[in-house]
């Protein structure tokens, strides 16, 4: 489709020519809310961020959470994820230049430092659940589905539970050492995310979704129902609108908050003296809509 102003505003093409159609994620869908203007400069623009050690953490936890459900059962124990730890920064940073420049070097006490704060969120997980009593349908999963209205969802969902009788449980855990309050608005949100797209995909409105507090050692647990998703499936294609509507002219405005505190664009934010780029058009989705560090907050 093009608009009368000649932008394309519904495909995109891969690297191997396939086309990819944009779609929501929890995590655009929420800066969109909270800011358009954030939604634009790393949805549109993909302008680069600086990863923080919190976000670096909380990837790698994700990621020694995951590959504890990998082990068999009696071996997931709190010393074999502390095992882990070191292994996965390891790998997982030899790809990331920028999450190895957070350190000095691998003699860097603020990397001890850092690690030991990763393995108190694991100490963390082990107070909340036993993981040897869980067999989990799933970690790491993608969920892609349309809605009725044409919008595609698309996110990862850290952890799916299936009981023998059927009901679902998504689980998402928590890293990041924001107040809860300031959290789980957003949280929530994302949580209704995953359990629209889970019904829209298998017919089944999860029984519950669990946020798992690491660092508070807390979990939320909430139960949606049919008539909250169909609100929520509203919300979304609504949001979307409006999202094709300022790709349509680039009329993305700044919505100042104190969440700019944590905006790493603020030197082309208008709202504190900056000019954004030239606008370059809805944008040929190449790129995945989250990355491993928007899915570790
Ligand atoms: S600094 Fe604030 S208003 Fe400006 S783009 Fe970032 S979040 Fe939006």
């Amino acid at each position: 489709m093009t608009d009368t102003a000649g932008t394309s505003i519904d495909a995109g093409r891969t690297p191997t020519g396939t086309v990819r159609r944009p779609a929501l994620s929890p995590s655009r869908a929420g800066d969109f809310k909270q800011c358009p203007l954030l939604y634009r400069f790393r949805a549109v623009d993909r302008l680069p961020e600086k990863p923080t050690k919190a976000q670096v953490r909380g990837t790698v936890v994700h990621a020694v959470l995951e590959r504890l459900f990998a082990l068999p059962v009696d071996e997931r124990l709190p010393e074999r994820a502390e095992a882990l730890l070191e292994p996965c920064w390891r790998e997982l940073s030899a790809e990331q230049p920028a999450w190895t420049a957070l350190f000095t070097g691998p003699d860097d006490p603020a990397l001890a430092e850092w690690l030991g704060s990763a393995r108190r969120l694991l100490a963390g997980y082990f107070e909340l659940e036993d993981p040897r009593r869980l067999e989990p349908e799933a970690c790491e999963l993608l969920v892609e589905t349309e809605l009725d209205s044409g919008v595609l969802l698309r996110g990862y969902i850290d952890r799916i539970d299936v009981a023998p009788t059927g009901e679902i449980r998504v689980v998402d855990y928590k890293t990041g050492a924001a107040p809860r309050a300031i959290g789980e608005g957003k949280a929530l949100f994302q949580m209704k995310f995953y359990a629209l797209a889970l019904w829209r995909l298998r017919g089944v409105v999860p029984r519950q979704l669990r946020l798992m507090y690491l660092a508070d050692r807390q979990s939320l647990s909430y139960t949606p129902d049919e008539a909250e998703l169909r609100r929520f499936e509203r919300t979304l294609d609504a949001i979307w609108q409006a999202i094709l509507r300022a790709g349509r002219t680039g009329d993305f405005r700044p919505n100042r908050s104190r969440l700019c505190d944590w905006c790493d664009h603020q030197a082309f934010c208008p709202e504190f003296g900056g000019t954004p780029p030239t606008y370059p058009g809805w944008p040929e989705p190449i790129a995945p809509d989250e990355t491993p560090l928007d899915r570790a907050d």
